[in-house]
């Protein structure tokens, strides 16, 4: 299959739309990360986002709008608290969890009889959404288990040939997955850390929790709330082995890492103007924020720069950390050195 890639005109955008309704695969950029999407209401076109993407079909879809009152056709029984977050967060780097409605097919949802919404705030994805005349389905636009894409580039490096086409909107401002709240009960809960910050969703709902899990990696056995939970994610080939702490007692750590790995090609991910010697450096910036916008884009360049093993700075600045701690602990399997 040809993928024809767009930039993000009217007349590309209403074609790209015409693609979606006619049951096509388009990539597009969102504020978050690139999305791979098909109309929502398509169960043949959104079986073919999960074998695209090779996703497990037991882990459910996004659904994307560009009109908040689309919320009332997709969702039913919805909660104050649920209200008041999709008041203060939409449109925004933030996803919905409420019981669907009948009209979303299981396939979208994978079966659960609840769905998750979002509204993104990047005028490119809207201009798309609203030419395609439907909603959206559309997980991240990376073949299952590489980092999220944050570039056009890096949807054409995992999906040309896969996809019908790709819309190509620049760098995603935000670089990380939305936040995921589950409002379908009584007390909000956070499934996913992400672009809208816990202290951000406790200002507008205080009763807000965050799932325990987040950090972690869950066992086999464990049924987790939010399927992707689950799955390996983010990893780009190098091994990943985070180091966390004072910045100090990091760049030591991480000297001794390099020199104990000398027969590898070793790189870092700084947060600082350390220099290390016989190892590629990219920065990700000094500020959490600054951090979840160029990981999974650094992630990327390593693995094309042929490095092997990646050492990761981190330390906890501000409100982004959980987000950035939740994709550099699952890109690292869980291989932290805290000093
Ligand atoms: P992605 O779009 O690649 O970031 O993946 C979407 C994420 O949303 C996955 O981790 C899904 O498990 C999660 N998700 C989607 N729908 C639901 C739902 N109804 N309940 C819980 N989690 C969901
Ligand atoms: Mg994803």
């Amino acid at each position: 299959m040809e993928t024809k890639i767009f930039k993000d005109d009217d007349i590309s955008i209403a074609e790209a739309g015409r693609i979606a309704a006619a049951g096509g695969l388009v990539a597009f950029p969102t504020e978050t990360v690139y999305g791979l999407g098909a109309s929502a209401y398509d169960d043949t076109s959104v079986e073919r986002i999960y074998a695209a993407k090779g996703r497990p079909s037991d882990n459910p879809l996004i659904v994307h709008i560009a009109d908040i009152s689309d919320i009332d056709k997709l969702a039913v029984d919805i909660s104050p608290n649920a209200r008041k977050l999709i008041d203060a967060f939409m449109p925004g780097p933030f996803t919905v969890i409420l019981k669907k409605s009948r009209i979303v097919p299981d396939t979208v949802t994978a079966g659960m009889d609840t769905v998750g919404i979002r509204f993104p705030e990047n005028v490119t994805a809207q201009r798309f959404i609203k030419a395609a005349g439907v909603p959206i389905a559309a997980p991240s636009a990376n073949i299952s288990g590489k980092p999220s894409p944050t570039e056009a580039k890096h949807v054409i490096n995992d999906m040309n040939g896969r996809i019908d086409a790709i819309i190509d909107g620049g760098h995603c401002s935000v670089g990380v997955e939305s936040t995921i709240v589950d409002a379908s009960g009584c007390t909000p809960v956070v499934l996913r850390p992400g672009g809208i910050t816990y202290d951000e969703l406790k200002a507008v709902v205080p009763e807000t929790v965050i799932d325990p899990h987040i950090l972690e990696s869950i066992g086999n056995d464990e049924q987790p709330k939010c399927p992707g939970m689950k799955y390996k994610h983010y990893a780009p080939d190098a091994e990943v082995t985070v180091v966390e702490g004072d910045p100090k007692k990091v760049r030591d750590k991480i000297k001794e890492l390099i020199d104990e790995n000398s027969d590898k090609v070793c790189g870092v991910l700084t947060m600082s103007d350390n220099a290390y010697d016989s190892a590629v450096i990219l920065c990700a910036g000094n500020t959490n924020r600054e951090y979840a916008k160029n990981l999974f884009s650094c992630l990327r360049e390593f693995d094309r720069l042929g490095v092997e093993k990646v050492f990761a700075e981190f330390e906890e600045r501000d409100g982004y950390g959980l987000a950035v701690k939740n994709r550099l602990y699952k890109a690292a399997a869980q291989r932290v050195i805290r000093v």
